[in-house]
């Protein structure tokens, strides 16, 4: 049984005084931290970075002028209350809004444990017309929340109504299952989405730090992986847990060995209530700079910040343009990862 109160993650945990006086509240995310990923966190170490992304504090409890519920947006690029549009060539669709367990740092945590529940009948057919409507949406993210609260039966239900509107529409699972509970993956929930093979889905997980990576969540991921369903990792950059250069690269290595491609790494959005989790930008891209030196490219993430006020998703790296070096001759001056520099002739001029 998962644990859901203070009082029973007292008896796993020696609570700190700082988590001892979190207070839920109506933005926070209910605390709930599965048997599986409670057995990985460190007893005696307060500051666990496993600990930190799924222990509630008081810290969660101040929020800055400059956070916001929604700085991305999403309420605005809503149609109904579970589409957004805000790329024109694709959709986030909020499948439900429970996860088995919810991270401190979660971003949606407007949305995120309010306890509505899975999508219903209307709102999946409404969904499907949406997508009927908007030929030009080629890619779904089913999001929430976690998609893999609802049972086989109810995904199935989904996936068939919007590959009924679209049968090219490429669908983005999203999920931190193989992180939370690996369990729950099994042969018949992999063999329900091979099923509906008109068109490739793709394994979104959220994996922030190298001890996630179990035998039991290698196990998860390979499933989708042996049937033909890719795995991108998404991480959030997050103080105290991955802020630093050699945690991201065992993260990312681990994860390509394991046939998890690592696609972004995330900035931390301005959500009220998370700016313990927040990384300077400069740090971030001292790290990115560093990262770079050392992954290959397949191992290497995009760092990228998804601007307030709606801005979207912009890369996060320095640039190794240092200027156009000679207009004329068309030759461009740059700087190597190294610190040294080079100019390249422009054969375009
Ligand atoms: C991030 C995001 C996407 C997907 O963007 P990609 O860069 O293609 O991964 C789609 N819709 C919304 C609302 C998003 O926030
Ligand atoms: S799994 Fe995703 S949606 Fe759920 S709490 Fe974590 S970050 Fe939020």
């Amino acid at each position: 049984m998962p644990v859901t109160s203070l009082k029973e993650l007292a008896q796993h945990l020696d609570l700190t005084q700082e988590e001892l006086s979190w207070k839920e509240s109506p933005v926070s995310v209910p605390l709930r931290i599965t048997d599986h990923y409670l057995s990985l966190i460190r007893k005696d170490d307060p500051s666990d970075p496993l600990r930190r992304q799924v222990v509630p504090t008081c810290r969660e409890n101040t929020s800055l002028v400059s956070e916001s519920e929604d700085p991305l947006h999403e309420v605005v690029h809503s149609h109904g209350s579970r589409i957004i549009h805000r790329y024109a060539n694709r959709i986030a669709f909020l499948s439900t809004d429970i996860c088995p367990m919810y991270c401190r740092h979660c971003f949606r945590r407007r949305f995120t444990g309010n306890m509505e529940g899975g999508a219903t009948d209307a709102e999946i057919l409404q969904c499907a017309s949406y997508i009927k409507d908007h030929p030009e949406v080629r890619e779904m993210l089913l999001t929430g929340g976690d998609p893999l609260t609802l049972s086989d039966s109810r995904l199935d239900y989904m996936v068939t109504a919007f590959r009924k509107a679209n049968p090219r529409l490429i669908i983005r699972i999203c999920t931190r299952y193989p992180v939370s509970e690996p369990s729950r993956i099994d042969e018949n929930l992999i063999s329900m989405f091979r099923r509906h093979d008109s068109a490739p889905f793709y394994l979104l997980t959220q994996f922030n730090h190298p001890r996630e990576i179990t035998p039991e969540s290698i196990r998860a991921v390979s499933l989708f992986v042996d049937a033909g369903i890719p795995a991108m990792n998404q991480s959030v950059l997050l103080r105290g847990v991955n802020d630093d250069p050699d945690t991201l690269e065992e993260l990312c290595n681990t994860l390509l060995f394991n046939r998890i491609k690592p696609y972004y790494l995330f900035q931390g959005d301005m959500v009220s209530g998370t700016s313990d989790f927040r990384v300077p930008l400069r740090r971030g891209l001292e790290i990115e700079k560093k990262l770079r030196r050392r992954l290959s490219g397949l191992a290497m993430p995009n760092y990228t910040a998804d601007l307030p006020d709606g801005g979207g998703k912009v890369p996060l790296c320095g640039s190794y343009i240092i200027r156009e070096a000679d207009k004329e001759k068309g030759s461009w001056l740059f700087r190597t990862p190294e610190g040294g520099t080079r100019e390249v002739q422009d054969p375009s001029v």
